[in-house]
């Protein structure tokens, strides 16, 4: 638990035994300390408005535990773990009718159990790599420059995604605040369908088609995401 300058955890947690532990447990437990240390940062030194924005911690916090182990131990191979289990998860949970946005109203704060889920934990830190993909090189720097200006206080997404525009400004057309707030407003992924023609002149077009995976869902069929597609030829 991220208490601000005194995490507790389970002993069990912090000693675990090198000798008859799996290599699982021993990985799980130094995610577990990463997470409550990047807490002081996600949480702590800078905390959500409300309850509304949860995955600034817990999101942030599922991307650091990961990006954290993947940079001290790279032979945890963190990120191919990340895709097997957070990710997995995540679209799991978020293709069923009972999911929610990553942002979901909290009207009061007795309901805010409600969002100490899937959703804001491993969707959120999904949303989080997004942003870090698309930001790029400019990713800490936005990091850097959020955490400065909202330190000791309280902040929304959109104060983080309106440094994100200052900082890194369009790409692909687009700001980061408008690449990422489709994906932390509408609840569901979308499937995407890709195909290919070769056109008379030889070359190649590919079309890409982008189908809502949630059925049940009011307006779902509408929701439009902007992605991102990488190629290599
Ligand atoms: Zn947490």
């Amino acid at each position: 638990m991220e208490n601000w300058g005194c995490i507790t955890f389970y002993d069990k947690v912090l000693l675990t035994p090198e000798t008859n532990s799996t290599n699982e447990l021993i990985q799980r437990n130094a995610r577990s300390v990463a997470h409550e240390v990047a807490h002081m940062w996600f949480g702590n030194l800078v905390t959500p408005k409300w309850w509304d924005d949860i995955w600034l911690n817990e999101g942030f916090a599922r991307f650091a535990e990961h990006h954290i182990l993947a940079e001290l131990r790279p032979e945890y191979r963190t990120w191919d773990k990340y895709d097997m289990q957070v990710f997995a998860m995540a679209i799991m949970v978020d293709s069923r009718p009972t999911t929610h946005a990553v942002q979901l109203e909290v009207p009061s704060a007795d309901k805010l159990m409600d969002i100490f889920d899937t959703i804001s934990y491993a969707k959120g830190s999904v949303c989080c790599r997004m942003l870090a993909s698309f930001t790029a090189d400019k990713f800490y720097e936005c990091l850097k420059q959020y955490m400065d200006k909202f330190k000791w206080s309280n902040a929304s997404s959109m104060d983080l995604l309106s440094v994100c525009d200052e900082v890194v400004g369009k790409r692909f057309s687009m700001l980061p605040s408008e690449f990422l707030t489709p994906w932390l407003k509408q609840p569901g992924f979308p499937r995407l369908e890709i195909s290919m023609e070769q056109a008379d002149d030889g070359q190649y077009i590919y079309k890409f088609t982008q189908v809502p995976v949630l059925k049940g869902v009011a307006d779902a069929q509408d929701f439009v995401w902007p992605i991102l597609v990488n190629s290599v030829s």
